[in-house]
Order: C-alpha cells, then structure tokens, then sequence
C-alpha cells in the first residue's frame, strides 16, 4: 500500500496530518492505542494517528471470523464498555466491529500480520494458543503468535500488558518525549527470564530467538511491523 505523505482526517479536520516515521512511542488519538514507527501527526497539536487508523476501510472481513462483517467506528457503538476480541483490552475509540455477532477488533489488532518473518524465525498468528504462553503461562482466549518451531507463543494481550505497564513512564516521564522514553519499551526481561528457565538446554539459542521474537511481535502490536525497534530492545536485553 501506497501512502500519502500529507492527509486531512475527519477527526482531525482543521490541520493536514503528516506521515511520519519516528522510533518513539506515540498514543494513538484515533484508537487511543500505543504506536510506534510510522504515525500521522499534526504538529501544531500533538495530534496523533495509527496509519491503518489515519486510513481505515468502511468494511472487511477477517479469517479468524469468516462469518463477520466488520464495519468501521470512530467511537465504540452502542451503550457500555466494549473490548477486542483478538487482545481483550478496553475498545475507547476508533473500532471495528461487527453488528451481527458484537465482535470488535481494533484497528491495530485487524492489521496484525498473519506471518512475522526475519529470515531466521516465523512466527504465526493464531486466534487462541495451543500451549502456555511464555508471559502469562496461561492458554487465555487472546490472539497470539507462535514461532514456527511451535515451542515459543506470546499472547497479543500480554504484549499489551507489558507495553502498559511501562507507558505513564514511557508517556510523562519528563513531561517530554526523549530518548530515555523508549528506551524502557521493556519488561521483556521478565519475558526472556521465563523463557530462559522453560528451556534451560538450548539456553543461547532459544533466548536469542525469544528476544527476536518479541521484538516483531512488539512493533506489529504497536501498528509498525517494520518499526526498528531491535536495537532498542536488543541493549535493553544485553543487561
Ligand atoms: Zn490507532
Ligand atoms: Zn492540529
Ligand atoms: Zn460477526
Ligand atoms: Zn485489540
Ligand atoms: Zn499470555
């Protein structure tokens, strides 16, 4: 997909939005989700959009719900609290959802790519995991990716919880957005320590794999799945 370098967005209406690429975490102000890499912003107002929210379809499908038909909202429909059915957290803003069945994927979440692949490692994503995920140790009814070894499987919503736990630090530390922000995109420590006790016999391998592992599952999570987000990552497993 092609993308323009200036947009006008109707939630936005009274300033272009620029596309832009930056290795600083964002939240987003259409889906009010955490973002990475590749954003459409307004300068003037901090104003800040996922591309695949800054650009939605009216209507799509997904293969996990081949029965669904899946409409496009700027707000969540209907009256109480709705969450998405591939990482289970809060729907706040942008959503689609289904009027059929009531399932609701975020825009991030219906833009996960099926297959993550660097070269050395594959991961998929299923709807449910066969096996413990390596963060919560639970089977759970979230998204999730698997390696293509089917020994490593992280949760979408795990990913999320992580991301989450650090993102007031992340979002207000300083009242600023530097370097020192995403530097501690983390707690993938945690992660990797468990990964590391379930296998101790390969340790090196299946580590480094882990690690790789959890940095495209973060930046596809985050609406990048080409955010460069290793080196970031890669020092903050290194201590
Ligand atoms: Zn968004
Ligand atoms: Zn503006
Ligand atoms: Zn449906
Ligand atoms: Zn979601
Ligand atoms: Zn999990």
């Amino acid at each position: 997909m092609i993308y323009n370098k200036e947009i006008i967005h109707s939630s936005h209406p009274q300033h272009r939005l620029k596309f832009e690429y930056k290795e600083v975490p964002f939240r987003c102000d259409g889906c009010k989700e955490a973002g990475i890499g590749c954003r459409y912003k307004c300068e003037l107002c901090d104003f800040d959009l996922h591309k695949c929210c800054a650009v939605p379809s009216q209507s799509i499908s997904h293969p996990f719900y081949p029965k669904c038909n899946f409409q496009f909202f700027t707000r969540p429909p209907g009256n109480g609290l709705r969450y998405c059915n591939a990482c289970g957290k809060d729907v706040l803003g942008f959503v689609y959802h289904c009027r059929l069945c009531g399932f609701d994927l975020h825009p991030c979440c219906y833009n996960l790519p099926h297959m993550l692949d660097d070269g050395d490692v594959k991961l998929y994503l299923h709807k449910k995991v066969s096996s413990a995920c390596h963060r919560c140790g639970r089977k759970g009814p979230s998204w999730s990716y698997r390696s293509a070894c089917k020994k490593y499987h992280l949760h979408v919503s795990c990913v999320k919880e992580m991301l989450a736990d650090n993102w007031q630090d992340l979002y207000y530390s300083n009242g600023k957005r530097s370097l020192e922000l995403y530097t501690r995109i983390p707690s993938l420590k945690g992660t990797l320590q468990n990964h590391h006790r379930s296998k101790r016999g390969k340790v090196r391998k299946c580590c480094e794999m882990a690690g790789l592992a959890v940095q495209f599952i973060i930046s596809a999570v985050l609406g990048d799945p080409t955010a460069m987000i290793a080196g970031v990552i890669g020092s903050l497993m290194s201590k």
